[in-house]
């Protein structure tokens, strides 16, 4: 991990490469979840990034600065996966290539990004007029469509994981590489499965690696088992949830389920819903997400938020209880013990849903205060788990294997030999440092 000083020289590699071969760099997001940024070129001279993110901690943790680039390769609209583009189209006039569901997200995601940061007095390597440039610098491609670059040609596949999120096949010389992004291949509410693709090189994320999903069916059972827990004790279910891809998944559940229960949605969600919807191709099932739109109470003044209060369950952002509304809700639910907190996913060290497991105690608008509610923590992330990794890797044949987006830990070293068993040669990248292939 190298903290990002804007002008601050790469470590990249930049020497000749032997005819061929081609070189793979992570400015971050190697063996790290999130955070990520790769290099890749050829002996053509052909260069691109894909994606370019940093982990929005206090204070946040960014890769190192890339070489220049004329094309960017997003592929899908988490912060940790395009959070710092600004940056490039504002150092490099880079082209921002990316799904056009990502494209719609980017500009939201970067625009809170930017306010966050001035709030939190956390400073980016970008300001507003790069992130307006950056706007002008993107180009959208659909699924399955060839594009030149360079020498090269590439495509976008679905990855599964949230709406818009793509895998990239790239065609260098005479092989062909699958960089499967942030993946799943279970199919979830909003989006279908990842599908694999045979490749000679696969970069594959590794969040997972050594760790198996539940069975989505029960987790989901255990979920809806305990609103009705708490809802027949006369309490309020606030379900914190990620606003993209999460919290829709958490309606469509409760929607689902045919319970007959008033859910009240805030937050960045209901704006992420509307991109979903107005890029219908991108979701499953779009007909029901819009009847879930219109059966679900959409929070949008303080008297809607007051009477959330008296409904069953409220779904509304931040995921891991950073801020957003749920703080403001948790201020009001916490001295009501028949009220309970339902957290979707995993909490990062450092978050406030972290500190409320370990602590019961969460600092909401400046004050650490008691939270002595039912916590309830529930698995339903979207990334490809331990299995679903072997499966795919086996699907894919590469004979070389890059683990990306995962702690080189002893998980990772059991996925790493059950691929190896399959044949491949499997690679565990450092960041800041040029490898050939
Ligand atoms: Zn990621
Ligand atoms: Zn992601």
């Amino acid at each position: 991990m190298v903290l990002y000083t804007p002008g601050s020289t790469t470590s990249y590699d930049s020497s000749p490469i032997e005819s061929g071969k081609l070189r793979y760099h992570f400015l971050g997001g190697g063996p790290e979840v999130g955070n990520v940024g790769c290099i890749l070129e050829d002996d053509t001279g052909t260069r691109i990034q894909i994606d370019y993110g940093f982990v929005p901690k206090k204070p946040p943790i960014f890769p190192e600065e890339g070489p220049f680039v004329s094309d960017v390769i997003l592929t899908h609209s988490h912060i940790d996966h395009v959070g710092l583009a600004p940056w490039v189209v504002a150092s490099h006039g880079s082209k921002l290539h990316c799904t056009e569901l990502t494209a719609d997200i980017l500009e939201m995601v970067w625009r809170d990004t930017y306010k966050v940061s001035s709030i939190e007095k956390q400073p980016l390597p970008w300001d507003k007029r790069d992130l307006e440039e950056a706007l002008d610098h993107i180009i959208i491609h659909p699924f399955n469509e060839w594009t030149d670059v360079g020498s090269w040609k590439w495509r976008f596949l679905p990855a599964g994981h949230i709406p818009g999120a793509a895998m990239v096949e790239i065609q260098i010389g005479d092989r062909n590489l699958l960089w499967s992004g942030d993946f799943d291949t279970r199919t979830s509410p909003c989006v279908e499965g990842a599908k694999p693709k045979k490749s000679d090189i696969l970069f594959i994320e590794t969040t997972y690696a050594g760790k198996e999903q539940p069975d989505r069916a029960t987790e989901v059972q255990r979920l809806l088992d305990r609103i009705v827990e708490v809802v027949e004790r006369g309490g309020t279910c606030l379900i914190p949830a990620f606003a993209n891809g999460r919290s829709q998944d958490v309606l469509r559940y409760i929607w689902d389920s045919d319970l007959d229960l008033e859910v009240h949605f805030d937050g960045m969600g209901k704006r992420m819903l509307n991109f979903y919807l107005d890029n219908p191709n991108y979701i499953r099932d779009p007909d029901t997400f819009r009847d879930i739109k219109r059966w679900a109470r959409l929070v949008s003044s303080k008297s809607d938020r007051k009477k959330a209060l008296e409904g069953d369950v409220i779904v509304t952002t931040s995921g891991m209880l950073d801020g957003g509304p749920a703080h403001w809700y948790l201020n009001r639910l916490r001295n009501d013990q028949r009220n309970a907190i339902l957290l979707t996913g995993y909490q990062a060290s450092g978050s406030g849903g972290r500190q409320l497991l370990t602590e019961s105690r969460l600092k909401i608008f400046g004050k650490t205060v008691d939270i002595n509610l039912e916590v309830d923590q529930f698995s339903l992330s979207n990334h490809a788990g331990h299995s679903q990794l072997v499966d795919f890797a086996m699907d894919v044949a590469a004979s070389d294997v890059v683990l990306f987006h995962g702690e080189q830990t002893e998980k990772q070293e059991i996925l790493k030999e059950e691929i190896e068993k399959q044949g491949s040669k499997v690679h565990q990248p450092e960041n800041c440092k040029s490898y050939i292939l």
